[in-house]
This record gives C-alpha cells, sequence and structure tokens, in this order.
C-alpha cells in the first residue's frame, strides 16, 4: 500500500516505518522534528511539516496517491500533559482532527492510530481487555481517547476505517542497534536505568516501595518496539471503510520496576544504584495487557516474550549511542 506515516521519525513511528518497507509497502513521512529525529528515518522519504497545517497534508496525499495514514504524531509524556494540558489537546486533538479533514478532503479513508493503555487509567482488573471502562487520569490519556471517540464517530457515520492500537509500555530497540529510545528530557525507566549503567546519570529513583505488589513497586507490561511496528503492518493490511478494530498491544506478563532494575543490572554486567522516592502522581499500582484481540484478530504474537531480550535490544542501542541521536 502507498502509506504515510506521521511522527515517522519518532520511536514507535520511526520502527514501524522499517517494518513497513520491510514488508514491501511504500512509505512517505511528516514530521515536525519537535519530538522526532532527522537521523532515525530515511531522509529522502521525511517532509518536514506539521500536521496541523491542512493543505500541506492534503498535498502530500493526492501527490503521493496515499491510500491509508498511520498517525503516531503526537506528545506523549503524562507528566508534562498535566502541566501544559493546551498543548496536548492542541496536539493530540486539534491535530488529529486537522489530519482528518486533510484526510477527507483528498478521500483517503484508512488511518492506524497510535494510542495508549492510559485511557483505562486505573483499571477494575488486571490483566485489562478492550472492554475496560476508559477513565483516563491525566490529560496525556484523554487527549487520546478523545481522538478515539472521533475516530469510532466517524466510522459509524460511514466515513472512515481505522485501528486504534492501545500500547502498554513500549521499550526495546531495533535489533541492530542503530535507532532506539531518545526522548528529551528522558522519563522512561529502561532507557533512565541504562544510561545510570553507562554512568550518565548517578542513580536511579523508584517511585514508590509501598504499593500492593509483590515488592512494592509498580508493574508494567513492557512491549518490544519492532512488536509493536508489526502490529501496526498487520492492522494495516486488513483495514477497509467501516473498519474499527481497537486493540491492546502488550505481552500479558507484567514486570516490576525492581524486576526491570535487576534484568538490567544482568544484561549490562553494571551495578546499578538506585534510591527510594515517594509515589509518581497517577501512576496506577499495575498495568498489564490481555491482548488476546489482536492475537485473534491480526494474528499477532509477540516475539520479544522476557524482559531480558528487551532490555538486551535497549542496551545494543544506549551502549553504541550514549547520547542517543546527538551523536549520530
Ligand atoms: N519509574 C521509576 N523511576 C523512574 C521512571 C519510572 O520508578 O525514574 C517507574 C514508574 O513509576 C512506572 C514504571 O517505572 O511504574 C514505568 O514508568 P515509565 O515512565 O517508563 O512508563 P509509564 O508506565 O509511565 O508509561
Amino acid at each position: 500500500m502507498r502509506v504515510l506515516v506521521t511522527g515517522g521519525a519518532g520511536y514507535v513511528g520511526s520502527h514501524t516505518v522499517r517494518a513497513l518497507l520491510e514488508a514491501g509497502h511504500h512509505v512517505w513521512v511528516l514530521d515536525n522534528l519537535s519530538r522526532g529525529h532527522l537521523e532515525a528515518v530515511p531522509r529522502n522519504l521525511l517532509t518536514l511539516g506539521d500536521i496541523h497545517d491542512v493543505p500541506l497534508v492534503a498535498e502530500l496525499l493526492r501527490q503521493h496517491r496515499i491510500e491509508a495514514v498511520l498517525h503516531f504524531a503526537a506528545f506523549a509524556l503524562v507528566g508534562e500533559s498535566v502541566e501544559h494540558p493546551d498543548l496536548y489537546y492542541r496536539n493530540n486533538v486539534q491535530g488529529g482532527l486537522a489530519l482528518l479533514e486533510a484526510m477527507r478532503r483528498v478521500r483517503v479513508p484508512l488511518l492506524v492510530f497510535s494510542s495508549t493503555c492510559a485511557v483505562y487509567g486505573i483499571p477494575p482488573r488486571v490483566p485489562i481487555s478492550e472492554d475496560s471502562p476508559t477513565h483516563p487520569i491525566n490529560p496525556y490519556g484523554r487527549t487520546k481517547l478523545a481522538f478515539e471517540w472521533a475516530l469510532s464517530d466517524l466510522c459509524q457515520a460511514g466515513q472512515i476505517g481505522y485501528a486504534s492500537l492501545r500500547y502498554f509500555n513500549a521499550a526495546g530497540a531495533a535489533a541492530d542497534g542503530s535507532i532506539g529510545e531518545d526522548h528529551d528530557p528522558e522519563t522512561h525507566l529502561i532507557p533512565l536505568v541504562l544510561q545510570t549503567a553507562l554512568g550518565l546519570r548517578p542513580q536511579v529513583d523508584i517511585y514508590g516501595t509501598d504499593y500492593d505488589t509483590p515488592d512494592g513497586t509498580c508493574i508494567r507490561d513492557y512491549v518490544h518496539v519492532d512488536d509493536l511496528a508489526d502490529a501496526h503492518v498487520r492492522a494495516l493490511e486488513r483495514l477497509r471503510v467501516g473498519t474499527a478494530l481497537v486493540c491492546n498491544l502488550g505481552i500479558g506478563r507484567g514486570y516490576s520496576v525492581r524486576e526491570v532494575i535487576s534484568a538490567c543490572q544482568e544484561v549490562t554486567g553494571c551495578q546499578i544504584p538506585t534510591c527510594t522516592v515517594a509515589r509518581r502522581l497517577g501512576d496506577p499500582p499495575r498495568l498489564v495487557a490481555d491482548a488476546t484481540r489482536a492475537r485473534q484478530l491480526l494474528d499477532w504474537q509477540p516475539r520479544y516474550r522476557d524482559i531480558h531480550t528487551i532490555v538486551e535490544t535497549a542496551w545494543r542501542w544506549h551502549h553504541s549511542h550514549p547520547r542517543g541521536f546527538r551523536a549520530c
């Protein structure tokens, strides 16, 4: 298919661009590089621009005869969303609606959306299925859910087909270590632990050890970024007008913060200093996916099922790019 990837220079977007190319699709990327990296995506595929720019997006769609859009361009930091909700509503909701307007003008009706388990908030039951109530507890989750509602309503009106993929904790890096996770500021656990192993940070703060979990720290479902990319390709290939596919993406197994740190110690061979600090506001104790639907409807099986192998790929990236893409 001929596809446009918004936010294709970002973390999950750039890995998905590779997976799409490997699957034989024709790919173009739109990214404003506000969070993405020039080095993460083949230069000849990239158009520098913003999803808010409806004429530009419509022209790209028309010029390349695009059949479907994979939409990653968004802000994705919970803490930042609490401090600057305006940014999140502007980028994640208004920007998404502008993209849909451009698609409507040029009659591109198919979209794969990068969503999140943050739409569930604090779930009443774990593992979390897609039928779990959606009560997001921060602006990030609310803006992602708001865009999901728009997609659902447009689909019910017969105007589009979409897949909304709700990721749990994206982790890891391309197996060859050439692209990986690089956020500024970095807030995610695995990169922070590995940067500590490299001596770039003095210690890892553990946000709370008094949760109702076996070792007192929060449990998350870490899913490899290449497995996420694979699910996007599968979702794309199943899309038709009228499709409304909402799927969790996770491995269905949770690891605590302490377990992640200990896996990082084993993989790197480094002792990693830690310090217990207060809970981080808005962190649910336990988030683990029930990914049955993705398995059934997308025939999706994550290849990485163990935290050690996920961390190994992340370590390859961080070890060879201690300063991220800046050193490229
Ligand atoms: N975490 C931590 N210290 C850190 C960063 C994260 O203890 O410096 C914990 C965080 O509280 C959560 C888990 O690690 O329980 C994963 O956090 P991350 O920010 O990577 O992803 P999130 O679950 O917020 O999407």
